[in-house]
């Protein structure tokens, strides 16, 4: 879906224009999209004498979601949740590489002074 450079340069200006406009319709429904990552960890529950203390192999591993900036944001994600995280994720994913394609037909728009 993804064009490269190399092919957005050889396109005519009528054939950029249309990609464009087919690209920023496939964006669709963006209310739930997630960027970031998925990230598992182990917890220690502070009980003493649980075997997580002792054994110091931790409870879990449970996932926590990292938004895009930085890990100081991180949350928990219940497992009922994980599934839909996931696929938020992966919808943040194609949108930014969407956005970047429209980027790119409109980088090369300009050098064409057709923007
Ligand atoms: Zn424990």
């Amino acid at each position: 879906m993804v064009a490269h450079k190399s092919e957005i340069l050889r396109l005519p200006t009528r054939e950029l224009i249309s990609r464009r406009s087919e690209l920023a319709k496939c964006l669709g429904d963006l209310e739930h999209v997630l960027l970031g990552s998925l990230v598992e960890q182990t917890r220690r529950c502070g009980k003493a004498g649980c075997q997580c203390a002792t054994t110091g192999s931790g409870h879990g591993p449970y996932a926590y979601l990292a938004p895009r900036r930085g890990r100081r944001g991180m949350r928990y994600v219940p497992a009922d949740l994980l599934l839909r995280v996931r696929a938020a994720l992966r919808q943040g994913e194609q949108v930014e590489a969407v956005l970047a394609e429209i980027s790119a037909i409109n980088v090369e728009l300009l050098a064409r002074r057709e923007l």
